[in-house]
């Protein structure tokens, strides 16, 4: 009698145990073995499409949580290229389906942070040139986040009931993953998600804080190249000729005026050459003139005005320095390469937040600003921003460091600096506890 009392409050006790299980206790609990996970994948960073040991080790932890795993899900547009997408789901009765995602590449960055598990990593670009390879835009501490989670939410199945579908996505420094992923079938061969959550770690926020952002968060991204053309001749006979060079001057200054005079003002816009390229040797006036540009635009309309300002200036150019109409410059948009802006759906966004200010206190989620960088989980909404999607910043660095930053005006290395070195462990942990408190929000019971 006495046996089976004491059996019976020791289950009672247990079962209380688990009823007190938060995404707090449990990323807590999880974190040693989550920061030998993050150590491991910060010294073995892989390029852009060359994910392979960091998939297995993903796929691997997502079938410990619990999901069925499917591996070398996507289709790149290069054929015969293996896309390392990897797809966990975790299923939980009926109810509601949330995709949350994480991308797995590296950067061709040399490291430079002199921390003890720094990266050492070179490798051979797709262009044959040896170039060093770091974790140096944090998708180490997201893959550890989003396994973090996914161990959470397996062990948290009493207080949410739908569908996870995690995604492990390649390629997103060189864009063109999360595209993979959706011409694959992500969408219809696993079940179409009613939200999408993801999260970016951030080089300026204070590790255990959260940076949300409403609406547009990044850019539409589009590379043009542009070739100008003349008719060369002797530097000392430039009556003879059209000189590109000039031309190309007149053509740069007058793309200034889209953003300052062609579109509303409070429509963001960015025009920036980034490349220039034309002539051999002083004395020769060349025949062309060849440019890299790199466009950020928010809204589509406002994208389909700049993109055609640049053209028709650069046309309208050639045509006053009197180029014949076989001589006009070529614009090309390089289509293969444009990444669609990131837009946090209000609703969304707002509900979400509610949900972190809940988990990690009011005070740490902090209003962040849009930025004109890119980021290809905007593929996942779809073109019309039909799926809800959500992207938030999770704070990467020392406090005291964040605050002399802020005092002193003194920048802290950026994402894509060699130095930047996110501080892992409160970083991952305010991650788990932020993703598993909103995907829970979006499915509790
Ligand atoms: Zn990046
Ligand atoms: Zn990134």
């Amino acid at each position: 009698m006495k046996i089976r009392f004491l059996s019976l409050a020791l289950s009672l006790v247990s079962t209380s145990l688990l009823a007190q299980q938060t995404p707090q206790s449990l990323a807590d609990a999880e974190l040693p073995s989550l920061l030998t996970i993050y150590k491991d994948l910060h010294t073995h960073p892989e390029l852009s499409t060359h994910e392979e040991r960091s998939a297995g080790i993903v796929a691997k932890e997502l079938k410990a949580a619990g999901c069925d795993v499917t591996e070398h899900v996507g289709k790149y547009e290069k054929q015969g290229l293996t896309c390392f997408g990897v797809i966990g789901v975790m299923k939980n009765g009926d109810g509601p389906t949330v995709a949350v995602r994480t991308d797995l590449d590296a950067l061709p960055v040399h490291e430079e942070t002199g921390l003890p598990y720094a990266s050492t990593v070179t490798t051979k670009n797709d262009a044959g040139q040896e170039v060093g390879v770091m974790h140096a835009c944090g998708h180490d501490i997201h893959m550890s986040t989003f396994i973090g989670t996914a161990r959470a939410l397996g062990k948290l199945k009493d207080r949410w009931h739908g569908t996870i579908i995690f995604i492990g996505q390649p390629a997103e420094e060189t864009v063109g993953g999360a595209r993979a992923l959706l011409k694959d079938g992500l969408y219809t061969r696993w079940p179409k998600p009613n939200y999408v959550l993801g999260l970016h770690d951030d080089a300026e926020i204070a590790t255990g804080q959260i940076g949300v952002t409403e609406g547009y968060c990044y850019a539409n991204v589009d590379s043009v190249d542009v070739s100008v053309k003349g008719m060369g001749g002797h530097g000392a006979y430039p009556h003879k000729t059209k000189d590109p060079i000039v031309l190309a001057a007149e053509i740069i200054n007058a793309w200034q005026t889209i953003a300052s005079r062609e579109t509303n003002p409070h429509d963001d816009v960015v025009v920036t050459v980034g490349s220039i390229h034309g002539g051999t040797k002083h004395n020769i006036i060349s025949d062309e003139v060849k440019m890299q540009l790199t466009v950020r635009t928010y809204k589509k309309e406002v994208r389909d005005i700049v993109l055609a300002a640049i053209d028709r200036i650069a046309k309208g150019c050639a045509a006053a320095a009197g180029l014949p109409a076989d001589k006009m410059p070529e614009v090309k948009v390089r289509t293969d390469e444009f990444t669609p802006a990131t837009y946090n759906n209000p609703e969304l966004t707002k509900r979400v937040s509610a949900a972190l200010k809940v988990a990690i206190g009011a005070e740490n989620v902090v209003a962040k600003d849009p930025t004109m960088g890119g980021e290809d989980f905007s593929e996942y909404s779809l073109p019309d921003h039909s799926v809800p999607a959500f992207m938030f910043n999770v704070g990467a660095v020392d406090p005291a460091k964040a605050a002399e930053s802020k005092k002193n005006g003194t920048p802290l290395p950026s994402l894509h600096s060699s130095k930047f070195a996110p501080v892992p462990e409160p970083t991952i942990r305010t991650g788990i506890i932020g993703m598993t408190s909103a995907v829970l929000d979006l499915l509790k019971k």
